[in-house]
């Protein structure tokens, strides 16, 4: 039997990681449900949408088209944003310094949720998010909550963004992560919160191996 299962938490937990691994061992679908909101607000960015004027905020998204293509290379689905590829753009600072405020809004939302739910239509997905468990498949079979030191986070975030940009320092990391699980946690729509049912994984001290092996036995629980 093909399941949903969601995967919520803070900023830099490794979410994605665990959901791609999932994924590939179940032949599920992953759906990286932030890139939504990333790709949103690249859009914002790039076409100088005052986000705070909510008729602005209409229009803008009735021009924007989202789809995601799975991408051989990296062994997960890209996103389009109207029919450009802008995962390369999407993890810089610039929108990750103004993603949550954006996704705080209920239009976009509500506009990011519709298309997260028909995704899940089909069984067989893995969707990683902040209010998937709560708010977009409050039915799944399986839900996981991750949480992860706020040190291990920050390092390994810095890591990977250092790769792409050397200029990054990790005070700007460290900055950024607490300031989007501020507004994730606080905002007013669908805040950032376990579901009642979510089972919480703490990776800071688990390998890779040892997460997947813990999440694959709680896969076999929920399918059977
Ligand atoms: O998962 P990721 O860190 O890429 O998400 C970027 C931002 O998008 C989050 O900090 C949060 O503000 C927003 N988000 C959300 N709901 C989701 C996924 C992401 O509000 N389901």
């Amino acid at each position: 039997k093909k399941i949903i299962i969601t995967i919520d938490g803070y900023s830099s937990c490794g979410k994605s990681t665990l959901a791609k691994q999932l994924a590939k061992q179940l032949g599920y679908l992953f759906i990286d449900s932030g890139a939504m909101y990333r790709a949103i607000t690249f859009y914002f960015l790039q076409n100088r949408v005052d986000w705070n004027d909510e008729d602005a905020v209409a229009a803008a998204l009735q021009n924007i088209k989202l789809s995601f293509i799975f991408n051989e290379a990296t062994g997960k689905a890209d996103i389009y944003l109207n029919e450009e590829n802008v995962e390369p753009y999407i993890r810089d600072l610039i929108v990750a310094e103004k993603v949550s405020e954006v996704a705080a809004i209920g239009a976009v939302r509500e506009f990011a949720v519709a298309q997260q739910q028909e995704m899940g239509i089909q069984k067989g997905i893995v969707m990683d998010g902040r209010d998937i468990g709560t708010v977009v498949f409050p039915a799944a079979e399986l839900k996981i909550f991750m949480t992860a030191d706020p040190d291990v986070r920050v390092q390994r975030r810095f890591k990977e963004l250092y790769e792409k940009d050397q200029h990054i320092t990790i005070e700007e990391v460290r900055k950024n992560l607490e300031l989007r699980d501020y507004i994730d946690t606080n905002r007013e729509i669908s805040p950032l919160k376990k579901a009642d049912d979510a089972i919480v994984l703490d990776n800071s001290q688990l390998t890779l191996e040892e997460q997947f092996e813990l999440v694959m036995q709680w896969v076999k629980d929920a399918t059977n």
